[in-house]
């Protein structure tokens, strides 16, 4: 009886994979009720273009199948109408006569807890997996799988950290006051060293097995949901892994650019906003590959396009994603990715989304956020962009002192730049991320500087997004990369000290862990950061004052950059203090009953929650 039941399982999982002559089909499975009715499927299979395809499920049609260079590749087009009942398509393949059935699943569309959709009262923070906690040691090393665990002491090798670590750690992330966890790619990067990163997909459809897999991705997603945490996941248009199975049997030649020896990009992204620019240029920006390892995907092929939209909409359907953050946006098609989010906002309007923009100059940034002013006949749609400007201005005002441009007067400049935006609300603000060196040693490891610097980015406009371990102070520069992506002490088993426990902090740290945790979960409840104006007062002697009001409330944040105590005299500001008499210090909780000066100490910002 046993083995009967056995032997009925292993029909029932073979019968829901592939057929004998089928090695994938992407997207692996689609829903009923989406709002577009298109569907491709890529079906891959030895010389599987031979075969004609039928499906006789009431409310699907095959449209059309097209063959190309490759016989292993079939793209069939499906219209799913309305009404279509969710259930398994028999897929019937035949050639000469003969066939074979493969079922295709549609499901039905689950309804979620959370709404999608990422804001400025978010607050995110940036997880590299690998490096952020170890919760499944089985999956260190996978058999069959080309990059093994070495160990923790090579810091361009695999750490072991997984999926299973970050949700140990959801509770944390919620105390901590974060809205939105953004993990760097999850997906499979089956490739022989530097795999750890994950920006080199070899399965667009699979989580990394060392990271877990796609349930265990949704249990993620769920637990997150639960405790009110936002899903972002990093996407990567512009390259996959030079492993990657498509890449290794390419559907057609130009499925990617082809150059006849190895062509990396320019990295110059001003090229494409530039007057003056060549077509040279132009094309060796969006064409030239990101790295050896990467190649370089062939957006404008109709057929990649698709492949690349379906496999975002899957992830959106298959995980309840609210948010997308965008790798390398601006070395894509643009048309493309122009094509690519109205499909996903027509089906999930509002859906969040930034974009990388890791540019210099606020007319280059601004070009690429979808409701700026520029007079450009070009429109990205986009709703957000990582703010690397401000954070050039953020650097600036921990490096140098105050002076006409620098300093806070050059936070005070860039941020009167704020009209080529549209809505810089949705722009993302961060001091570090894993491509740059941490903040706290940016700042010379300066703890005023640091402490000041947070408050700015939790109070400022846009979407705050914070670095794992900046909170406990990690720091290093980049050059290698690997030391910005240190393990977050704690997260595996057997570290000497578990961080993630408030308790075991000393010193700054803890005074520092405090600081943001206060802030964090200040803004949460405080309409005027989240949801208010921003007036900013011309900064003078080092001191920059600015607001965050509604029509009720208001929040004064005074930032004192000179290394000595200031009595400020707050008369200039009546536009906005005027018929408020009292204050509290949001940080240390002092009550003030007189707001007709203020004292600041050297070097740090106050927030003061004004009271009529
Ligand atoms: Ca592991």
């Amino acid at each position: 009886m046993k083995q009967i039941f056995s032997l009925l399982i292993a029909f029932y999982i073979t019968a829901n994979l592939f057929s004998q002559n089928i090695t994938n089909i992407c997207p692996p499975n689609w829903w009923v009720e989406m709002k577009d009715s298109y569907l491709q499927l890529m079906i891959h299979g030895d010389n599987i273009s031979a075969y004609d395809i039928k499906t006789n499920y009431p409310g699907v049609k095959i449209t059309s199948a097209t063959k190309v260079e490759n016989k292993n590749y079939v793209f069939v087009d499906l219209v799913i109408e309305p009404n279509t009942k969710p259930g398994k398509i028999n897929l019937e393949f035949t050639l000469n006569k003969k066939s074979f059935t493969q079922q295709y699943e549609l499901k039905q569309r689950e309804k979620r807890i959370i709404p999608y959709g990422l804001n400025s009262s978010d607050f995110i923070y940036l997880i590299m997996p690998d490096r952020f906690s170890n919760g499944d040691m089985a999956n260190d090393s996978i058999s069959g799988m080309k990059e093994k665990y070495y160990g923790r002491e090579n810091l361009t090798a695999r750490h072991g950290g997984d999926l299973q670590g970050i949700i140990n750690h959801l509770d944390y992330l919620k105390d901590l006051g974060v809205t939105a966890v953004w993990c760097t790619p999850l997906l499979e990067n089956d490739q022989a060293e530097w795999s750890y990163h994950g920006y080199a997909a070899t399965d667009h459809y699979k989580i990394d097995a060392r990271f877990g897999s796609n349930d265990l991705y949704k249990k993620y997603a769920d637990e997150s949901h639960k405790r009110n945490l936002k899903v972002i996941m990093d996407i990567v248009p512009n390259h996959c892994g030079s492993q990657n199975w498509m890449i290794l049997d390419l559907p057609m030649q130009d499925w990617v650019h082809q150059w006849d020896t190895y062509t990396k990009t320019n990295y110059r992204t001003p090229a494409l906003v530039d007057n003056y620019a060549s077509n040279y240029d132009k094309i060796l920006m969006t064409d030239g590959w990101f790295d050896k390892h990467m190649p370089d995907l062939n957006q404008q092929n109709e057929f990649v396009a698709n492949y690349l939209t379906q496999n975002y909409i899957w992830w959106i359907e298959f995980a309840h994603i609210d948010g997308f953050r965008i790798d390398t946006y601006t070395y894509n098609d643009l048309q493309f990715m122009i094509d690519a989010q109205k499909r996903i906002f027509n089906e999930y309007p509002d859906f969040g989304m930034f974009a990388e923009t890791w540019v210099d100059g606020i007319g280059v940034q601004s070009y690429f956020k979808g409701d700026n002013n520029l007079n450009t006949n070009y429109n990205s749609l986009m709703p957000g962009l990582t703010d690397f400007e401000l954070l050039w201005s953020i650097n600036n005002m921990v490096e140098k002192p105050f002076g006409w441009t620098d300093g806070v007067g050059n936070i005070y400049l860039k941020l009167a730049q704020d009209y080529l935006y549209g809505d810089a609300n949705k722009n993302v603000v961060f001091l570090g991320n894993h491509d740059l060196s941490r903040f706290y040693s940016v700042c010379g490891e300066d703890f005023n500087k640091m402490k000041m610097a947070t408050t700015f980015i939790l109070t400022t406009r846009g979407i705050p997004q914070w670095y794992y371990g900046d909170e406990i102070l990690m720091k290093n520069f980049t050059n290698p990369d690997g030391r910005v992506r240190e393990d977050f002490p704690g997260g595996w088993p057997g570290d000497a000290v578990n961080k993630f426990d408030a308790n075991n902090l000393e010193g700054k740290e803890k005074d520092f862990f405090h600081h943001v945790k206060i802030l964090a979960n200040y803004r949460k409840t405080s309409l005027p950061i989240t949801q208010g104006n921003l007036m900013q007062f011309v900064p003078f002697d080092g001191v920059y004052v600015y607001f965050r009001y509604t029509d009720t409330q208001c929040v004064m944040i005074v930032m004192n950059s000179n290394n000595k105590e200031i009595q400020l005299d707050t008369k200039n500001y009546a536009e906005r203090m005027s018929g408020f008499s009292k204050a509290k210090n949001i940080l240390t909780n002092e009550q003030f009953n007189s707001l007709t000066t203020i004292k600041i100490s050297a070097m740090s910002a106050d927030v003061y929650e004004l009271i009529k």
